[in-house]
């Protein structure tokens, strides 16, 4: 059921490569039947798309591992939020990656939360290693969600593999620019009060209901503000 209410659900996941923050963004996604939008999804397509002018100088950044020019994702992001399935919202997902990516969304919407997934980058380089996808985008993980089999994706059938962007050289490097980067992006949004912090490295359910428990915490204390109630206490998540 879609959440109509007067104004948009704004929702942003921010987290290392492989964090899962993904997979909670489509959860969200499908919870609140709001679009996924993933930056690193809409970027792969336009590499992967030998028409698109853009393909060639898209897939130089994502190869190498670097971020693709802020001025590009931001009107790339700016152009698919303003699509009418964004009506009644958005799961910004990879997105923002650097400051000045985060002052161009925060002038163009209101988000009402941003959520940021921690995993260690011990976690990251075991977890990469497992990630398999396939040409349309469908991710899946050998060990922690496994296809019936490991070559085949089994929503489309394409053949899976394993990312260039995804070896083990290349993620070292996309880490060290996400640690480097995130920083004042966190600052940013603790400052506006918006940021929240997930353990992501519990269960996909429990990493979950940790956004869930959040939202509701957070929802009890605005409704209690509202009727002049005191805060409902310290989350325990
Ligand atoms: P992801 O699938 O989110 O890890 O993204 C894959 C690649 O797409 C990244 O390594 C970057 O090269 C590029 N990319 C994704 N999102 C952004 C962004 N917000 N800004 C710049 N580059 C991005």
């Amino acid at each position: 059921m879609p959440i109509s209410q007067d104004r948009p659900f704004e929702i942003i996941v921010l987290g290392p490569p492989v964090s899962g923050k993904g997979t909670q963004a489509k959860l969200l996604a499908k919870t609140f039947d709001i679009p996924h939008v993933s930056t690193g999804q809409i970027l792969h397509s336009i590499k992967d798309d030998i028409a698109n002018p853009l393909a060639q100088k898209v897939a130089e950044f994502i190869n190498a591992g670097s971020l693709v020019p802020d001025e590009l994702v931001n009107q790339l992001v700016a152009d698919r939020i303003k699509k009418d399935d964004c009506v009644n919202g958005f799961i910004l997902d990879g997105y923002p990656r650097t400051l000045s990516q985060a002052q161009a969304i925060d002038t163009a919407v209101k988000l009402d939360y941003v959520f940021l997934v921690n995993v260690s980058d011990e976690t990251i380089i075991e977890r990469i290693s497992g990630r398999r996808v396939c040409k349309n985008g469908h991710v899946w993980h050998i060990k922690y969600s496994p296809p019936k089999t490991e070559t085949v994706c089994d929503d489309c059938g394409e053949p899976l593999f394993l990312r260039d962007d995804d070896k083990s050289a290349v993620v070292k490097n996309r880490l060290e620019i996400f640690h480097q980067n995130m920083a004042p992006i966190i600052e940013f949004y603790e400052r506006a009060g918006i940021l929240i912090r997930i353990d992501g490295e519990k269960h996909i359910e429990e990493v979950f209901q940790q956004f869930v428990r959040h939202m509701i915490y957070d929802l009890r204390n605005k409704v209690n503000r509202s009727s002049g109630g005191s805060p409902s206490g310290t989350a325990t998540i």
